[in-house]
């Protein structure tokens, strides 16, 4: 019934799935409005390469979410984390076929946007992201070129995070009058939006494009690379990290936390010269171990590949680190939520 809208959800979401530099192990997510009424969102635990037109996805009554943000009354004293999870869960609408999944803890905040919906966590959107200057560079980049865009500040993920972009967009709409169709999230990501899936496709590959360009980041993204070395471990085999991690100081690039799946999926599991964690580094080799599954391996790769190219860029593009402070890194490691997600990755790499 809605095959050609399902079609595109799985086009979008392999179009930036399939790329690390996009998206790292479960990040990331998309999002396609059936009608007035649905929209197939991706399941939480899902990779954003595995949603296909037969699965990974769940259908919610979206119009019931963007209500729920509408009234919400912040002055009276709720779990509104709790509650706003509940709601998007119980907004779900069981489809013939379909197994019943548990929608992306960001399908919020996909309610109120246009019809596709992107949204990564890409290496070059964020060396923007992750810096001080980011946001004029950002206006300077995107403005002189007619783009429609808002800027969102650090803030925690799931009901904060949606309502803010709620705010934020519709005082871009209320000033310039046009929707924005890019939001720049500090320290997190990127949120591309368009009536089209082409088009929003092409606005993702065209934004970081242009940043990268802007920005003089010119070396390519590695590609990870493991070798299994029994059932429980895998040995990284990109070059890229073993030249980095041949440091006495390899350490000092994974004491910031730049974005929130930094820490849900590598945590504090990285051990430099002995000790027990799930990623073990050798100082003198740049020999990088991981303790896990391949998925969970490949996830924990992907995500240090990223921390330091950002890391490198913000450097050489002479801007200032902007990483997640104390109390940020405090409410990502007791969220409910991320929890989840992050005990689903693990089972599927199983
Ligand atoms: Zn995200």
């Amino acid at each position: 019934m809605y095959e050609k809208r399902l079609e595109e959800l799985e086009f979008i979401s392999r179009a930036v799935g399939l790329r690390s530099d996009y998206v790292q192990g479960g990040g990331g997510n998309t999002s396609v409005k059936l009608d007035e009424k649905l929209m197939a969102v991706k399941a939480s635990g899902f990779l954003l390469k595995g949603v296909t037109r037969q699965e990974g996805f769940v259908v919610v009554d979206y119009r019931k979410i963007k209500d729920y943000y509408q009234q919400v009354d912040l002055d009276s004293d709720r779990d509104f984390e709790k509650e706003s999870a509940e709601f998007a869960k119980n907004s779900v609408v069981e489809m013939p076929g379909l197994k019943t999944l548990r929608p992306s803890v960001e399908a919020g905040f996909h309610s109120f946007l246009k019809t596709h919906v992107i949204h990564t966590h890409p290496v070059y959107a964020n060396i923007l992201c992750c810096s001080v200057e980011g946001r004029e560079l950002a206006r300077s980049i995107l403005e002189s070129r007619g783009y429609s865009w808002v800027w969102v500040p650090y803030i925690n993920p799931g009901f904060c995070l949606t309502l803010k972009i709620k705010q934020e967009t519709e005082a871009c709409l209320k000033s310039s009058g046009s929707f924005p169709r890019l939001v720049l999230m500090e320290n997190h990501g990127l949120i591309v939006t368009e009536d089209g899936a082409e088009k929003c496709v092409a606005m993702h590959e065209e934004v970081n494009r242009l940043i990268a360009e802007q920005l003089k980041v010119t070396e390519a993204f590695p590609e990870p690379r493991l070798e299994k070395l029994d059932e429980e471990t895998y040995i990284s085999r990109t070059p890229y990290l073993k030249e980095r991690m041949r440091d006495g100081a390899a350490a000092e690039y994974f004491k910031n936390v730049l974005y929130p799946d930094q820490l849900v999926y590598l945590g504090e599991g990285i051990s430099f010269d002995g000790g027990g964690g799930k990623v073990s580094v050798d100082t003198k080799t740049g020999e990088v171990k991981y303790k896990a599954g391949f998925q969970e391996a490949l996830t924990m790769e992907e995500i240090m590949l990223a921390v330091l190219y950002i890391t490198e860029g913000v450097k050489k593009a002479g801007l200032t680190l902007k990483a997640m402070t104390g109390e940020d890194i405090d409410f990502i490691k007791n969220w409910e939520s991320e929890a989840y997600r992050k005990s689903l990755v693990k089972q599927m790499g199983k």
